[in-house]
């Protein structure tokens, strides 16, 4: 079996041998450069362009770990940068002996074959550095008994429930219920039949009696169901006992969870989504910007080997504006690239409304102290010195990610639903309507409002008013797709957008979703009750930008309302 490690591996040599076949190009381009400066006898133009290829060149080749190379480029990177700055930009026979010598050491230099073959796989390897990726999905390089790999195999079935218990009635109301909420739910009389269930797949959890006719005992059950098991099924508990005694046997047999009948839906599904819905973080997002294609791409591949996404442009000043479809919980960012050095990029950035506070780690062939504290006083979040060590720079961008991610999700979403708030709803939606527009997709945009929700609060109180609003998150999260925006638009009004979704397939949609939710069942004090909503959809291009958009789809709303409500009204231009 080839380990995480060793395949990464292997692409970086891939990686670093196409950076092999792409050099000597680049000597010889170097080599030109430096052939016109000696012609012209100085000049400002030619020593900035000679200065700006050895410059990249001590970085790159230095992160792609040819030492020796790195270290004649920089040498002339540094003379020449004195010359720039002392003003003659005429050079002297004596200038021009050095100069001639060391672009002879750095041509000498990159004929070195394989200098960085040890260096490379030191660098990358990632069992001796400090980092710990986040991917939830990452192996372990340990060796199991082919039984126990056997075992491991079985993953569980995302949103699969298995329901034990004897008595039908509750058994086919709790069952329809959690289909409501996306949930497969797959119905047993008898804890037997169970065992026997969970050999052919597994569930995301078991939702099981206490007690059973016959003196059969749902906890024994349950402790034999998840022995030997590395991964432990999550049993949930119901019984008609509410004694300590009947919890500690719960407990005892390790039940995650231990609800007494009647059972409380929205608790189950709250602790059910707690188990499912939240299971596989969102990969974090890094923007890479970086003028040189060749450490783009290592840094791209380095960073996604531990599950972050990433998105790399190499001239950033015309393809900025990718800066906000990708959304990046990070920027990753080259100090010096044609154009525009880092820090004015960085400056640009932090001007826009959502970018202030993102992070910026730089990098930067820069060895000068000064130029490292004038990028932190402009906010730069961290400073990586090429060549860059590869694991430093996972941990490095790791950290941050993690940081900005929280503090982005305090800012974004609503602390009731977890859903985007108002003003990011309303900004997800411009972002959606230039997406369309450059894809040529449809969008459907539909404003959801609960019908007569004041009546539920009255009757029932406050607090369950909030359970329905949280329902219908939950309904909304689970029954649309991952790229579908979802947010709390105001108290109990959402606003749902499903990009490349049709008319047709938009009322669709949302048919179902109108009929998911009249059909869950909320209870307070033992009454059980209903509630219905109401939609306005409008659709892309019909309605092209997005105030015409939120406009039509909220008359549309109001047409639903005046109609009699629990319906989807569709706007019309
Ligand atoms: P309609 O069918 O016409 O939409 O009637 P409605 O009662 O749903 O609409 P109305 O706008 O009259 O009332 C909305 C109520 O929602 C008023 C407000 O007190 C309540 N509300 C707003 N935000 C929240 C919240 O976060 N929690 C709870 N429980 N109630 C809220
Ligand atoms: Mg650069
Ligand atoms: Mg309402
Ligand atoms: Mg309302």
């Amino acid at each position: 079996m080839t380990s995480p490690a060793d395949f990464m591996l292997k692409e970086l040599m891939a990686m670093r041998a196409g950076y092999a076949a792409r050099l000597p190009a680049k000597i010889s381009r170097i080599e030109e450069a430096g052939q016109s400066l000696l012609k012209a006898g100085g000049g400002l133009e030619p020593l900035k362009d000679l200065h700006h290829l050895t410059h990249s060149m001590a970085g790159t080749s230095g992160t792609y770990g040819y030492a020796e190379l790195s270290a004649s480029a920089r040498r002339l990177e540094i003379y020449l940068k004195k010359i720039i700055q002392g003003g003659n930009h005429e050079i002297s026979s004596e200038q021009s002996i050095e100069i001639s010598a060391m672009l002879a050491d750095l041509s000498a230099a990159s004929l070195i074959e394989d200098q960085a073959k040890d260096l490379l796989p030191e660098d990358v390897s990632p069992s001796p550095s400090p980092v710990s990726p986040p991917s939830p999905q990452s192996q372990p390089d340990i060796k199991f008994s082919s039984d126990v790999e056997a075992f491991l195999v079985a993953k569980p079935v995302e949103r699969l429930i298995y329901l034990v218990d004897n008595d039908a009635v509750l058994v086919d109301k709790l069952a329809l219920q959690l289909s409501y909420y996306g949930y497969i739910v797959r119905t047993f009389f008898h804890p037997q039949d169970v065992v026997a269930a969970v050999d052919q797949a597994i569930p995301a959890a078991i939702i099981m009696d206490l007690v059973f006719p016959g003196g059969v005992d749902g906890a024994k059950i349950a402790i034999d169901l998840n022995q030997e098991r590395l991964e432990p099924i999550p049993i949930f508990m119901i019984s008609t006992q509410t004694d300590l005694n009947s919890r500690l046997r719960a407990v005892r047999a390790g039940a995650k969870a231990f609800f007494t009948k009647p059972v409380s839906i929205s608790a189950i599904v709250d602790k059910l989504d707690s188990l499912t819905v939240h299971q596989l973080p969102e990969p974090y997002r890094v923007l890479i910007i970086e003028d040189e294609a060749d450490l783009a791409a290592l840094y791209a591949r380095t960073l996604e080997e531990t599950n972050i996404r990433t998105f790399s442009l190499t001239n950033p000043l015309e393809e900025l504006h990718y800066l906000k479809d990708f959304a990046p919980d990070l920027i990753l960012m080259d100090l010096n690239m044609p154009g525009c050095t880092g820090i004015e990029l960085a400056s640009v950035i932090r001007q826009q409304e959502g970018y202030i506070s993102i992070p910026i780690v730089f990098l930067s062939a820069e060895r000068d102290l000064d130029k490292h504290l004038q990028v932190m006083q402009l906010g730069g979040d961290d400073f990586l010195t090429k060549p860059v060590n590869l694991a430093y720079l996972i941990s490095s961008v790791t950290s941050r990610a993690e940081r900005s991610r929280a503090l982005r999700a305090l800012m974004e979403r609503d602390s009731l639903t977890g859903l985007l708030n108002h003003t990011t709803t309303k900004e997800q939606l411009e972002l959606e309507i230039n997406r369309a527009h450059r894809n040529n997709h449809p969008l459907a945009y539909a404003m959801i409002d609960i019908d007569h929700f004041k009546r539920i609060n009255d009757s029932f109180g406050h607090a369950m008013g909030d359970q329905v609003i949280k329902s219908m998150a939950r309904l909304l999260r689970q029954r649309l797709r991952k790229t579908d925006i979802i947010g709390r638009y105001g108290g109990e009004e959402f606003a749902v957008m499903l990009p490349g979704a049709d008319t047709r397939t938009g009322f669709r949609v949302l048919e179902e979703l109108r009929n998911g939710f009249n059909q869950i069942r909320h209870q307070s004090h033992g009454v059980d009750f209903a509630v219905t909503f109401s939609c306005g959809m409008a659709l892309f291009p019909e309605f092209n930008d997005a105030s015409s958009l939120n406009d039509a789809a909220d008359k549309a709303l109001y047409e639903a309302k005046r109609a009699g409500r629990n319906r989807i009204m569709i706007a019309h231009s």
